[in-house]
């Protein structure tokens, strides 16, 4: 089958004939339809943190069509039915698999960074790990459920943002939909600071009622304070560089909530002081449960979620690694797919 396989930092992913992958026990091999390019994947293939295997197939954002079953799955798991899956080759055993969070696992292998994923015409799935999709979800929205997810959990962790005053720092895949999920439960006034003007214009697509450059926090406070009528009850952090949870700290209001998203594995300070000063309260979340697949999938097939325009691109093999190098420098796209089906 064709793939798009990672060999080294700094050098595009290559299109190359690879051996068709079989199930094993408790695996369903998919024919994959819709394969998303995450910012994760663009980081990945920068620098090498040890984290991405050469020689791997990349992708982690896919949806299918069962094509082959292995054995021990039971009969809901048969060909022609539409899947998407966390990207995890999970235990089963640990506690964070026994409670639903497979992504923590002690001994988790991440598809499309440390095994094969989705830019590829095959892939096996774990089906422990995988959502069997009603008909009526279309492949982009099978393949959009797990970059909507990420921005899910954010909210599903936290406390409340029913009639609250939203910020999301960074306007990036991460921070859209956490904006777009704050507008969907019911936030009262959703602000987003964000450096890049395009995807500043992104977020008042996905809900936010204001997107403002970010700068000094003392003064970008002023006019959120303008916009939202008071300083924010929850921050979401979606950049995930150092420095940003001082900010966070600075921005929230007395007895206000942090949540940590953006994914950094930097060192970091802030002075704990600031934080007691206004008592807040600080949770750091990562990836998404299988509850948060198995929600976006039910809501998608109620017809809940208008997502679609969040694909602002499909590309076949053909252009495919011209297409993953272009999101590299600023751009106006939300989210390129692979269609392996395509010419
Ligand atoms: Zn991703
Ligand atoms: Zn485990």
């Amino acid at each position: 089958m064709r793939a798009a396989v990672f060999h080294e930092p700094g050098t595009p992913l290559t299109v190359e004939n690879v051996d068709d992958p079989s199930p094993a026990a408790g695996q369903v091999v998919i024919a994959v339809k819709r394969c998303g390019i995450c910012g994760t994947d663009l980081h990945a293939t920068e620098e090498h943190d040890g984290l991405l295997v050469p020689g791997t197939v990349m992708g982690h954002e896919f949806a299918g069509e069962i094509v082959e079953v292995g054995q021990n799955c039971s009969t809901d798991w048969k060909p022609g039915r539409k899947v998407t899956g966390l990207p995890s080759h999970s235990c089963g055993n640990c506690l964070p698999c026994k409670t639903g969070k497979p992504m923590q696992c002690e001994n988790n292998i991440v598809l499309g960074l440390q095994r094969s994923g989705g830019f590829a015409e095959y892939m096996t799935l774990d089906t422990h790990n995988s959502v069997l999709l009603p008909d009526s979800v279309d492949w982009v929205e099978g393949a959009l459920i797990e970059p909507l997810a990420v921005g899910l959990h954010a909210i599903n962790m936290s406390t409340d943002i029913r009639g609250k005053r939203i910020l999301v720092l960074g306007a990036g895949p991460v921070g859209l939909a956490v904006s777009f999920w704050c507008r969907f439960m019911g936030a009262y006034h959703i602000t987003v600071t964000e450096p890049e003007q395009l995807r500043r214009e992104s977020a008042l697509q996905f809900g936010a009622d204001a997107a403002l450059a970010s700068g000094a926090p003392a003064e970008v406070l002023k006019e959120i304070e303008k916009a939202a009528g008071g300083a924010p009850d929850v921050v979401f952090e979606c950049v995930g560089i150092p420095g940003m949870i001082a900010e966070a700290v600075e921005y929230a209001r007395h007895g206000g909530e942090i949540m940590v998203v953006g994914f950094c594995a930097r060192p970091d300070t802030m002075v704990p002081a600031a934080a007691m000063m206004k008592e807040l309260t600080a949770r750091f979340v990562v990836a998404y449960d299988k509850a948060d697949f198995d929600m976006i999938a039910g809501l998608l097939a109620m017809d809940k979620l208008d997502v679609t325009h969040m694909c602002t691109g499909t590309v076949g093999f053909q252009d495919f690694s011209a297409a993953f190098e272009s999101l590299r420098t600023p751009n106006s796209h939300c989210k390129i797919m692979l269609d392996p089906g395509a010419t």
